[in-house]
C-alpha cells in the first residue's frame, strides 16, 4: 500500500493516520475514491473516537464501509478490549482496501455477502474463521502475548491479524472464483479434491503426531490439512504478495521498463511470472534487512515451483472473475 497525500499540505502519510504530520489536520479516508480527504468534506466513522477509525461513514449509515460490516464486537465496557478490537478493526481496514483494489464485491446475488464478528473468549472458546460469508475472529488473536503463544505451540512461521483476515476472505471467494466460475476441474489439479471430509481432515491435523511438512508442496503446514484450506492460505499469500509491491512502488527504487509497468498497480497486474520475478527478489531483500536488525524474517516461506502453481490458479480466478464482471465498475488509483 502506498501512502496518501494530505489534502491541506500535501504530505504523504500512511493509511492509518488519522492526523497529518505536516499540518496537523485531521485526515479522513475515503474508500470509494481511495484517497485522504478533509474533515469538511465527509462525516466522520462514529467508531473514530472509540477505537480510531479513519474511514469515512457511509451516506446510509453512521459507521464507514468497514465498521458497517462488523455485526458483533466484543463487550466495550472492558478497556481491554477495546483496546484489541481498535487493532482487529485496524487490519481489517487493510483487507477491506485490498479488495477494493482487485475490484472484487462483498456481497453477491443471493444475498452471499461478507460480514465479521470480533469475538472474545472470556466466557468460552471461539474458533476464528469462515462459514457462509460470516467471518468469525477470536479478539484474543489482537493481543500479541496470546498470539505468539498460539504461534509456537502450532509451530507457525508467521501469524498476524491481517494473516488470518487474508485467509478467511480465501474461503469467502472460493465460491465465487472457483466453485460458479467453471475453475473446479483446474482447482482440484492444483488443490486436490476438495470433497475430501473437510471436518474430518481438520481433526485428522489436529490430532497428527507427524509435524513435518514438504514444503516443496504447500506454502505452509496448515495448508496440508485440506484443499480448502491449501487455497485460503495460497489466498492470503498472494494478498501479501500484491500489498507488499504496492508499497514498493512508493519507494525510491530504480527498476527496469517492465518492474516499473508491474508496479503501476500490481493488483491488476496481468502477467503472473512478471509479479514473481519482483516478489522473488524483494522477498529476499526483507528478509536480510530483518536479520541485519536482529528480527524473524519477515517473509519465512518458499515459493516452490508447486506453490507458483497454486498461486498462478489464485491470480487466474480473480482475473477471470474480474473480466466477467466487466470494467464497467472502476476503482480511481490513489494518489
Ligand atoms: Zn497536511
Ligand atoms: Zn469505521
Ligand atoms: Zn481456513
Amino acid at each position: 500500500m502506498r501512502d496518501f497525500k494530505c489534502p491541506h499540505c500535501g504530505q504523504l502519510s500512511a493509511f492509518e493516520l488519522s492526523k497529518c504530520n505536516g499540518c496537523m489536520q485531521p485526515l479522513i479516508f475515503d474508500p470509494e475514491n481511495m484517497a485522504m480527504i478533509g474533515a469538511e468534506s465527509a462525516l466522520e466513522c462514529v467508531n473514530r473516537n472509540i477505537i480510531g477509525c479513519n474511514w469515512c461513514a457511509v451516506s446510509t449509515t453512521s459507521y464507514c464501509m468497514s465498521c458497517s460490516l462488523t455485526h458483533v464486537i466484543p463487550a466495550t465496557q472492558n478497556p481491554r478490549n477495546v483496546a484489541l478490537w481498535k487493532r482487529v478493526e485496524e487490519a481489517k481496514r487493510r483487507l477491506i482496501y485490498d479488495l477494493r483494489r482487485l475490484r472484487v464485491p462483498i456481497a453477491f446475488a443471493g444475498g452471499f455477502r461478507l460480514a465479521f464478528e470480533i469475538l472474545s473468549d472470556e466466557h468460552g472458546p471461539v474458533l476464528t474463521g469462515h462459514e457462509s460469508g460470516l467471518i468469525t475472529l477470536n479478539l484474543a488473536e489482537a493481543d500479541d502475548v496470546q498470539r505468539e503463544i498460539r504461534r509456537v505451540s502450532f509451530r507457525e512461521p508467521y501469524r498476524t491479524l491481517l494473516g488470518h483476515f487474508r485467509h478467511e476472505i480465501g474461503h469467502f471467494y472460493w465460491n465465487a472464483l472457483i466453485h460458479e466460475a467453471g475453475f473446479r476441474a483446474p482447482f482440484r489439479l492444483v488443490f486436490g479434491d476438495e470433497t475430501e471430509n473437510y471436518q474430518a481432515a481438520l481433526a485428522y491435523y489436529y490430532a497428527r503426531q507427524d509435524w513435518s511438512c514438504d514444503p516443496a508442496s504447500h506454502i505452509s503446514m496448515y495448508a496440508t490439512s485440506h484443499p480448502w484450506e491449501d487455497w485460503a492460505e495460497t489466498f492470503a499469500h498472494f494478498l501479501h504478495i500484491v500489498s507488499t509491491l504496492d508499497s514498493l512502488a512508493g519507494l525510491p527504487l530504480s527498476l527496469d521498463a517492465r518492474g516499473t509497468h508491474t508496479l503501476n498497480d500490481p493488483y491488476l497486474e496481468s502477467d503472473f511470472g512478471a509479479l514473481l520475478e519482483l516478489w522473488t527478489p524483494l522477498a529476499l531483500t526483507i528478509n536480510r534487512l530483518n536479520r541485519s536488525l536482529g528480527l524473524a524474517d519477515a517473509y519465512p516461506f518458499d515459493i516452490s515451483p508447486a506453490v507458483e502453481g497454486k498461486l498462478h490458479l489464485v491470480h487466474m480466478a480473480i482475473t477471470a472473475f474480474r473480466n466477467r464482471q466487466g470494467n464497467a465498475h472502476t476503482t480511481p488509483m490513489m494518489c
